[in-house]
């Protein structure tokens, strides 16, 4: 077989949020099952040094990685597609890119040159490539952003100048819009002319591009494209909407775009092996059920705040023959409405994380209703601290309880600072506990038949624990720590014992960044599983 390493450049034109992620995913998703050894690395042009300091209103939500790195939620994506575990070296921003060249510099590296972007940051920047080489047969690149930003003009002048050392083992893969206009009854081939145009301004001929669609492009729209964009027509793929994004590579794999790449490259492999995948996406659109299920978050009118979340219900959800409709209330509708009238109806309620203040009391109340109510209760990180104080509360005697994030006076520290960030100021940039640690689950608990695992590795992001001074209080209350941390024994699972609660389970950790769809979260599994058993116990009539 050709020697690799074979390096898949996506672009975007047009408009962001075409999927590109999700089309790099779902690329590297079929070059794996064909049996190559595929890498993503996500480059984004903003100067952030990573995705942590970000609002996820703007940026949607931040992706750790088992390393601890904070990252975009296209990794997200591809770790859920590739079904690996990706380190910090697969997002690459330009905050990383020009540090290091400013480091550098100082550092003398540079001593007399004058540096610049060209070629000191583009070789930064195919540096980063590089490393990956010695894992991946291919190194699927995606660049942020859409081709016109300045920002990502230094990204694509080094995946150029990459591509002319390894011409026939580069491939340029364009994502583009091609918007219906009603008025005209008509699809509109021109923002992608002119974005191909663009690319091929800055030096780059696509191998092909790939139209997003809302319909089937006529022959007639492919021709235009191809010709306007210098390419044969079987170059133009289209992506059509669709209901779920596990479709997609079934769907870019029946337009034959990786038979395409392969061919372009000169490799021959066996065909994708996608029958789980398939049985997946079957499961998936055929539901038996469905499950109301409400989130109460702060983020909920950006639901790209909660990707992994969603997705790692998802995966619960089909394995369980579920179709889950997911209910987004916003934290502080329920501290204006009382949560019995709004959360009414709903099947199961789940607290994702979160920083600051705003909405806290609410949550606090709709982990009150789940808990006096029965309904199946699932808490991530700040959902498992709010958890332990609605308890403190109401349950242990601690009307005052608080977190010290809150309220930083309150005379029942129930959620406190972990020890390391109490003493100085460490800014806010990674500073938090950040990636995979161990947690050690206790026999004869619900988290323990969960995972069938004494010990398991979970990813953290969190500043505050549950203070270790109130633990006693909490369990002689009733409280369950299910699982610590080994070394120093922080809280990393809370529950209630099923004789009291049919499903009531918090974590420190987010375990929604290990689901993946053909193996969902032990958590996740659980939880839909007791909405739906607590569901169908409810309607079956009673004898
Ligand atoms: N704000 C809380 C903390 O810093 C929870 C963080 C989270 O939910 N990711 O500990």
């Amino acid at each position: 077989m050709k020697r690799g390493p074979f390096y898949l450049f996506v672009t975007g034109g047009v408009v962001s949020s075409l999927g590109k992620g999700i089309t790099t995913a779902s690329i590297g998703l079929l070059l794996k099952r064909r049996g190559l050894r595929v890498v993503p690395l996500k480059f984004d042009p903003y100067l952030n040094v990573d995705a942590g300091t970000m609002n996820p209103y703007q940026h949607g939500e931040v992706y750790v990685t088992e390393d601890g790195a904070e990252t975009d939620l296209d990794l997200g994506h591809y770790e859920r597609f590739l079904d690996m575990n990706l380190s910090a070296r697969s997002n690459v921003t330009s905050g990383q890119v020009y540090r290091a060249v400013i480091e550098k510099e100082r550092r003398g590296d540079y001593l007399g040159q004058t540096v610049q972007v060209i070629p000191h940051l583009t070789r930064e920047i195919q540096d980063r490539i590089r490393l990956l080489e010695r894992e991946a047969d291919v190194i699927l690149v995606e660049v942020g952003g859409t081709v016109g930003d300045i920002e990502s003009l230094p990204f694509l002048e080094a995946i150029r100048q990459l591509s002319l050392e390894a011409p026939d083992r580069s491939f340029f893969l364009h994502v583009t819009l091609v918007p219906f206009v009603p008025s005209a009854g008509e699809l509109k081939t021109k923002p992608t002319q002119h974005s191909v145009q663009k690319l091929r301004e800055i030096g780059i001929q696509p191998h092909a591009v790939l139209c997003r669609t809302d319909r089937p492009l006529p022959p007639g729209t492919r021709k235009k494209i191809a010709l306007f964009s210098n390419l044969p027509i079987q170059a133009v793929f289209t992506a059509p909407d669709v209901e779920s994004i596990y479709e997609v590579p079934l769907l870019l794999h029946e337009e034959g775009l990786d038979r395409y790449i392969l061919e372009t490259w000169g490799l021959s492999t066996q065909p994708p092996d996608l029958e789980e995948w398939q049985a997946f996406v079957h499961r998936l659109k055929h539901p038996e059920t469905t499950l109301r299920i409400a989130v109460v978050g702060k983020y909920v009118h950006l639901r790209d705040a909660y990707k992994s979340i969603n997705e790692a219900l998802t995966h619960a959800a089909a394995h369980h023959g579920a179709r889950l409709e997911l209910d987004w209330v916003d934290s502080e509708e329920l501290e204006k409405v009382s949560p019995e009238s709004r959360l009414e109806g709903v099947d199961g309620v789940l607290i994702p994380g979160g920083f600051g203040r705003r909405g806290i009391e609410g949550k606090i109340q709709a982990i009150r209703y789940a808990r006096e109510q029965q309904k199946p209760f699932f808490g991530i990180c700040l959902g498992m601290q709010l958890a332990v104080i609605e308890f403190a509360r109401h349950v242990a005697g601690l009307p005052e309880a608080h977190s010290t994030e809150f309220q930083k006076e309150t005379s029942q520290p129930v959620v406190d600072l972990l020890p390391e960030h109490g003493a100085e100021d460490r800014g806010f940039g990674g500073t938090l506990r950040l990636g995979a640690s161990p947690v050690q689950i206790s026999p004869g608990t619900l988290a323990r038949e969960l995972y069938g695992q004494e010990v398991v590795l979970e990813r953290h992001r969190h500043r505050y624990e549950l203070n270790p001074i109130y633990r006693k209080a909490l369990e002689d209350a009733g409280l369950v720590i299910a699982g610590v941390e080994p070394v120093r024994g922080l809280a990393e699972i809370v529950e209630l014992p099923r004789n009291v609660h049919p499903f009531f389970v918090a974590t420190q950790f987010h375990p929604e960044f290990k689901s993946r769809p053909l193996s969902p979260h032990p958590v996740f599994h659980g939880f839909v599983g007791a909405v739906r058993r607590v569901k169908e116990n409810q309607e079956a009539p009673s004898r």
